[in-house]
């Protein structure tokens, strides 16, 4: 399907894109066949590598034109810092995403990285910059080693090897009949939804960008082995900034600041105890995936 659509420039953005910045070609593979490309600007700047503040601008957005999804939003992340973003299915948060990717530009407003116009720098430079754990993974037909290097083609065995611990993929691994040079993918082994987000996580553990976004990246996962791949990415995170968009609410706990995002705008804003305090649709949502919590077995599908 992507030949059908795919007219002939785009092969070599994607050749460029597999070459370079990995991470993302699987969400990259599924816009190729919904609209063109954004281009860069004729005088596109090479976005400055030390800057990973994020800030959006009165940014609004629709897909189509009668349909706003975002609405005037605004948020400043700080370098190093944490921003969570809660909401229901379709509130419009991993449109947020795609914004930052700049996979689609704002109908109108800013997006900044360390204060530059993301509009305005080339898209291989902000792809380096921001790293993204997307919603859905797709796997290539390699091995699965290899699917990990996607995220950072030049990385030696033990860098890639790293990223495998750090996602807790090395047990899963060593229960493979050839471990790493398992081949996997539609050809290969079919790895389960939260096996493929721990290879997701590998990669852009791998990548090593400033910027962090997981786009409930944790989500396929039941709470134990969340907890553990949490564990490990507050590590990385600590030196990164990052943006989490969660699926449950234990995951943006230690968020400087969260935001709960309906139908594209921000109802509320604050740190959890604030907005626990506040008593009103964060406590709400809190109190019923306590609740759940305490029996529970599968995952929480409150917020996704
Ligand atoms: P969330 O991640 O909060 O569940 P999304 O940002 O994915 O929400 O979607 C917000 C809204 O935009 C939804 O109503 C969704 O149907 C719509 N939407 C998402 N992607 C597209 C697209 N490519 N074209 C048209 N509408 C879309
Ligand atoms: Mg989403």
């Amino acid at each position: 399907m992507i030949q059908l659509f795919m007219p002939l420039g785009f092969l070599g953005f994607v050749y460029r894109e597999i070459k370079g910045s990995m991470a993302n070609i699987e969400n990259m593979f599924k816009l190729l066949a919904l609209r063109p490309a954004v281009v860069d600007a004729p005088d596109a700047q090479v976005l400055d590598s030390t800057a990973n503040s994020v800030s959006f601008d009165n940014v609004s957005f629709a897909y189509q034109e009668d349909r706003p999804i975002l609405n005037q939003l605004s948020f400043t992340i700080e370098p190093g810092k944490k921003l969570a973003i809660v909401g229901a299915s379709g509130a419009g948060k991993s449109t947020i995403v795609k914004l930052l990717f700049r996979f689609y530009d704002p109908s109108s407003g800013t997006i900044r990285i360390g204060g530059q116009d993301i509009s305005q720098v080339t898209q291989h430079s902000l792809r380096e910059q921001v790293g993204i754990v997307p919603q859905d993974t797709v796997l290539f037909n390699d091995t699965l080693f290899e699917n990990v290097r996607y995220g950072r083609v030049d990385a030696s065995r033990e860098e890639v090897e790293n990223a495998i611990r750090l996602a807790h993929l090395d047990a899963f691994i060593a229960r493979l009949p050839d471990g790493g040079d398992t081949l996997v993918g539609e050809r290969g082994l079919k790895l389960s939804g939260g096996e493929k987000q721990r290879v997701s996580i590998a990669r852009t553990i791998l990548k090593g960008s400033p910027i962090l976004v997981f786009d409930e990246a944790t989500s396929s996962l039941d709470s134990r082995s969340e907890r553990a791949i949490l564990d490990s990415l507050a590590e990385l995170a600590r030196e990164h900034t990052s943006l989490v968009i969660a699926h449950r609410l234990s995951t943006v706990v230690d968020a400087d600041q969260i935001l709960v995002l309906d139908q594209g705008e921000v109802v509320e804003q604050g740190t959890h105890t604030e907005l626990l305090r506040r008593g009103a649709k964060y406590a709400e949502l809190w109190q019923a995936q306590q609740s759940r919590a305490a029996g529970e077995t599968a995952p929480i599908a409150v917020l996704n």
